[in-house]
């Protein structure tokens, strides 16, 4: 009985699980009121993640391009990226905040883009003398990490441009991360019962976009400006995803002294009772009568599922870091077994994360890590019998492994385009914790009636 972290051995990706560093710092944009990200690269580096954005949350997100081509190339893109950022103030006079997020090819032809918005800055202000547009240089060139330290690198440069000293509050900063709107809601949830003020980086439940009589057409987050400049003056942060803002968190420590509490994702019963506790600990407020009922009806749900249906189901995860260990550990609280987790980066921090250590000395059957992992890794495991699974836990892109493979799936994760409307619901806290658990259990239920496997014990139970 072990637990082993490897990197996966074949060279080459086949059939990635994530996408490169851009598409995360463009989600951190969207996220920003009164923002535009503009991507500096070619029109494909934004067209394809605003269509995965655009299949994920059914909403349009305004996101543009330096659109750079060949002779880029040659002679460099940094007068295209200037045009742009000029039509785009001229044009949005709502524009406030603007990242220029960079790519591969403009990494590699060696862009100045920090010279730029030095440049830029100047021409502002002589240009469009009664506005104020904060640019932001974001390097995310796409050969090395992924999505997730896309994601990391531009909050952190983002709050390390405008966070400002100023009066002290007694919000606590939430960088929450590439979740959905149904977790942002779930913490805001949480936040209220206990009557603490958040200032949540990025405040993204409104990607749960109404239709309005008079709807604008594209949505946006609600972070404002303000919110980031006043990230520095806050009580602490708290981070519900280390490999996405624990690098911000750590920059406003270090620069303002805002304590950064970087635990676990709070999914599970675990881990939102420890997400409790921290906040306790930051704040002097207790646990309302409110929570612990909620958190009894998820144990409730469990207790319900779990040594009937769960028992040692064997289980793939594969996605976001933070979320798979979450939800191994989530899985484990449920009796049930995840035997292979697919991380879909090399980030060489995983060796030391404690998460991983913790499951290295607690699971009493073998589980194995792949870093820099694809979905071949899931696929060929199958095929060949090196594993058998009754479960498989991640986003819409593997969905065909499932289905030929005749093996149930619960949607979790980004992108899960094939669901209708999994962005809605919570996989954080205790509501999350009852989500999941009974997700998980319709999966399993029409699996049983679709092959006919004990699928009477459903008329009994
Ligand atoms: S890999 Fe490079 S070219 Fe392709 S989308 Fe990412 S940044 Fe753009």
């Amino acid at each position: 009985m072990s637990c082993s972290l490897q990197e996966k051995e074949r060279k080459g990706i086949i059939n990635p699980i994530f996408t490169c560093q851009p598409a995360g710092a463009q989600f951190v944009g969207i996220g920003i009121k009164d923002c535009i990200p503009l991507v500096h690269g070619g029109q494909g580096c934004c067209m394809f993640v605003r269509l995965l954005f655009a299949q994920h949350f059914n909403e349009n997100f305004d996101i543009a391009s330096s659109s750079v081509h060949e002779s880029t190339a040659v002679f460099g893109g940094l007068s295209q990226a200037e045009e742009a950022v000029i039509t785009m103030i001229g044009r949005y006079p709502h524009l406030r905040i603007l990242p220029i997020i960079t790519t591969c090819s403009t990494e590699t032809i060696g862009d100045d883009v920090d010279g730029l918005v030095l440049k830029l800055e100047k021409r502002i202000k002589k240009e469009f003398p009664d506005r104020e547009v904060i640019l932001v240089p974001v390097h995310t060139p796409s050969y090395t990490g992924s999505q997730i330290s896309g994601y990391d690198n531009a909050i952190n440069d983002i709050v390390t441009k405008v966070a400002k000293k100023g009066k002290k509050n007694n919000k606590i900063n939430v960088f929450t991360g590439w979740v959905n709107p149904g977790d942002v809601k779930e913490v805001k949830h949480i936040f209220e019962e206990m009557q603490i003020e958040g200032n949540f980086l990025m405040d993204t439940e409104s990607f749960d976009a109404p239709t309005m009589p008079g709807k604008d057409s594209f949505a946006h987050g609600s972070t404002t400006v303000e919110d980031l400049e006043d990230s520095a003056n806050a009580k602490a942060s708290v981070v519900l995803c280390k490999y996405e803002g624990g690098k911000a968190a750590k920059t406003l420590e270090t620069k303002f002294k805002v304590p950064a509490v970087i635990d676990s994702m709070p999914i599970g019963i675990k881990n939102t009772d420890k997400f409790l506790m921290n906040l306790t600990k930051l704040t002097d407020r207790k646990v309302p009568e409110s929570l612990a009922i909620e958190r009894g009806k998820a144990i409730d749900a469990i207790a319900d599922l779990a040594h009937m249906f769960f028992a040692d189901k064997k289980v793939a995860i594969y996605g976001d870091p933070d979320l798979v260990l979450a939800l191994a550990e989530f899985c484990i609280e449920c009796e049930m077994k995840p035997v292979l987790l697919l991380l879909g980066d090399d980030n060489k921090g995983y060796a030391k994360d404690t998460r991983i250590e913790e499951l290295k000395n607690k699971v009493d059957f073998d589980m194995e890590i792949i870093t820099n992992a694809d979905l071949w890794d899931l696929e060929s495991r199958i095929k060949n019998k090196e594993v058998e699974l009754d479960l498989i836990m991640g986003h819409s892109k593997g969905r065909y492994v499932a289905i030929d493979n005749e093996i149930p799936m619960v949607r979790v994760g980004f992108p899960t385009f094939d669901r209708a409307g999994l962005y809605r619901n919570p996989v954080i806290g205790y509501n999350g914790a009852i989500y999941l658990a009974e997700t998980i259990a319709n999966a399993l239920f029409s699996h049983m009636e679709y092959k006919h496997e004990r699928e009477w014990v459903l008329n009994v139970w």
